[in-house]
């Protein structure tokens, strides 16, 4: 039981250094060394506002110092990635294959802040992650280990082929995010990781166009249907496939 609360504390601490690299790596601002403040009178923030979920609470999300609201984005972006990383322990137990999950969340939660704030995922962090998963996929290889080379070199060229057919939609940025996410996911994964991702993209786009949240012109980041999709292809993914070719192929 403890062990639950932990895994889900460390993945709220860890969520809200990913909201701040979200939101400076494509700025350019250094993550590590300044830090954060304010967004409307640019007060530091003390040590007791930096604690994820209860500093939101207990200042009820206002800023100690001006009393302007802070964004419900800063506590979400903590409780999901607690959440997901809990999510991710119940499914796979303290195995490398949770560890693998651990890094896809973490990349995930990133790409999720960054394209939906500036339309935009860093080359940056997908460089880094290609290394860690290179890394990762060395140690826990798939089966067979070049299953790695095929989901990614797939995922890039099939978004590249969409996105010369289709003239905008789709960006460079989610072509080299499923190509990385295909080192991680192999082959199969990384099919089910697009399939799902445009079921989500059309649900949620369909859902905010209907009570007017965007317009018809608006670009729509893609971006996290591309990472949530990879994160359920990869604690679900071959119950899913089963799930399918039972009910269709019996
Ligand atoms: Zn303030």
């Amino acid at each position: 039981m403890n062990l639950f609360i932990y895994i889900f504390i460390s993945g709220a601490i860890l969520g809200s250094f990913y909201n701040v690299v979200g939101l400076r790596l494509p700025k350019n601002i250094q993550f590590t060394t300044s830090r954060s403040a304010c967004p409307h009178c640019s007060t530091p923030l003390q040590a007791r506002d930096l604690i994820p979920l209860f500093s939101y609470l207990l200042s009820k999300g206002k800023c100690r110092h001006c009393q302007h609201s802070i964004s419900i984005t800063y506590p979400l972006v903590e409780l999901i990635t607690g959440f997901l990383f809990l999510l991710a322990y119940m499914n796979l137990g303290l195995s490398l294959a949770f560890v693998g999950a651990c890094l896809l969340i973490s990349l995930a939660v990133i790409v999720t802040v960054s394209d939906i704030n500036y339309m935009l995922i860093p080359n940056k962090l997908l460089l880094f992650f290609t290394v860690v998963f290179v890394i990762f996929r060395a140690i826990h290889p798939l089966q067979p280990w070049y299953d790695s080379i095929f989901g990614a070199l797939v995922g890039f060229s099939i978004i590249f082929v969409i996105i010369l057919l289709s003239k905008g939609g789709m960006g460079a940025g989610d072509m080299k995010l499923l190509g990385t996410l295909g080192i991680l996911l192999g082959l199969k994964l990384t099919l089910l990781t697009l399939f799902l991702a445009t079921l989500i993209g059309t649900v949620v786009s369909l859902t905010l166009l209907s009570f007017k949240v965007i317009g018809r012109k608006d670009p729509f980041p893609f971006g996290p249907s591309i990472v949530l999709g990879a994160v359920i292809s990869y604690l679900y993914g071959f119950d899913l496939l089963q799930l399918y070719f039972d009910t269709f192929f019996l």
